[in-house]
């Protein structure tokens, strides 16, 4: 049973469709990941063929069942979930092993609100014109959602002015410093107004989940500043553990795990992805442990030994996605390593991620 089939858990399911019988549950019937804010807001057709994938588009899944329905609640003794179906109704689903990987609200592009495939897409296009409408868009923020934001917006819209306010001296601090000194550059070359130590007073009972207007306050005392777009992307994350029991969870709510991703005390219970508290970047997504644990779980009942998750000390990947003049994704040492355009959209995209993370995905034209 794998409770929420986004990133990490979509990988599990893949993993796990041969040698399992697999259940999939997830509040969206399709993949809407997370990943790479700024391309899903200035070109949105391109981001949602990779990112916004209804469950049918992937062969491997066609091996797996999949529920839309908002899980509720767990019976650990039991071993059965519990989840409410779009008309309402309840659905109660056993299980031998269950993955918990529900992962994180964060802003307007992360929610585990139940959406129709409709909803989605008009939430992805709102968020896009509202972006071009206007002369002027503020970005709030010093983690990867907000860099990438903001090089993409002004990538996109090259006559806006695009600013980036962010609360120490540099953005990007659970990355090697060598990513910010590299990309500093090219927002530069963008023409983005750079803003240090300037952390924003949040509005009373504002959520930061929306694109707001007019002016923001600092708390540090600064002059107000004011555009036609404010995007926060301040890092607010709430981990999707409101259906667990509370003993699973640590003081901030996310789940508890041990190395090899067993929660601890339950026979059978792993946790991954962003909700899982591996590390204290929570890495576990972006460092693909979905192997280990797709290993773990086919182990454990057989006694094999159990492999560990090594998480990296810091952040690596990608940050701005890909762009006209291919994609850089930086090493945990902070190098760049740049693949062009050409091998990205002919090599990369199609054959190691489509074929060979994802084992084939069909024609996916989701914003139609
Ligand atoms: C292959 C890969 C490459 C990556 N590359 C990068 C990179 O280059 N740079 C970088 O910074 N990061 C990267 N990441 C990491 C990524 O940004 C996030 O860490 C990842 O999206 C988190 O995945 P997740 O499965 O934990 O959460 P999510 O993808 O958010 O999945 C959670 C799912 O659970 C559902 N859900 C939540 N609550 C409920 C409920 N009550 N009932 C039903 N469903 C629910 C949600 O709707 C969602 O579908 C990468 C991740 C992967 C897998």
């Amino acid at each position: 049973m794998i409770a929420g089939l986004g990133d990490s858990g979509l990988l599990t399911a893949i993993r796990l469709a041969r040698s399992a019988d697999v259940v999939g549950i997830s509040a969206q019937p399709a993949l809407v990941s997370g990943q790479e804010l700024g391309v899903r807001l200035t070109r949105p057709q391109e981001w949602a063929r990779d990112y916004l994938v209804p469950f049918d588009r992937y062969r491997a899944l066609d091996r797996v069942r999949t529920v839309q329905a908002t899980l509720t609640g767990v019976d650990l003794a039991g071993r059965v979930i519990h989840a409410r179906q779009p008309d309402g109704s309840e659905v109660t689903e056993p299980y031998d092993s269950l993955v918990i990987s529900t992962g994180v609200r964060n802003g307007f592009w992360r929610r585990a609100a139940m959406a129709s495939p409709a909803q989605v897409r008009a939430e992805i296009t709102a968020a896009h014109d509202r972006l071009a409408e206007g002369t002027s868009i503020m970005v709030i923020g010093g983690g990867a959602a907000a860099v990438s934001a903001a090089a993409n917006l002004a990538a996109q819209w090259p006559d806006k002015r695009v600013d980036l306010y962010f609360p120490h001296d540099r953005p990007l601090l659970e990355h090697h410093p060598r990513t910010w000194e590299h990309l500093q550059r090219r927002l530069i070359r963008l023409g983005v107004g750079l803003h240090p130590d300037h952390r924003a007073e949040v509005p009373d009972g504002f959520e930061c989940d929306a694109i707001t207007d007019g002016e923001v306050r600092w708390s540090g005392g600064q002059p107000p500043a004011r555009a036609d777009a404010v995007l926060w992307a301040i890092g607010r994350v709430r981990p999707n553990t409101e259906w667990l029991p509370r003993d699973l969870l640590d003081q901030d709510g996310f789940v508890v795990v041990t190395p090899e991703l067993r929660v601890p005390g339950y026979r059978g219970v792993f946790a991954i992805g962003d909700v899982a508290a591996t590390d204290p970047l929570r890495s576990s997504a972006r460092n693909r442990a979905d192997g280990v644990l797709a290993h773990n779980i086919l182990a454990e009942p057989d006694g094999r030994p159990l492999r560990s998750y090594r998480p990296p000390r810091r952040r690596w990947g990608s940050v701005i996605g890909i762009q006209p003049d291919g994609v850089e994704v930086f090493a945990p040492g902070g190098r760049p390593f740049r693949i062009p355009a050409w091998p990205t959209r002919r090599v990369l995209m199609p054959w190691i991620v489509r074929r060979g993370i994802y084992r084939g995905v069909r024609t996916n034209q989701p914003l139609g």
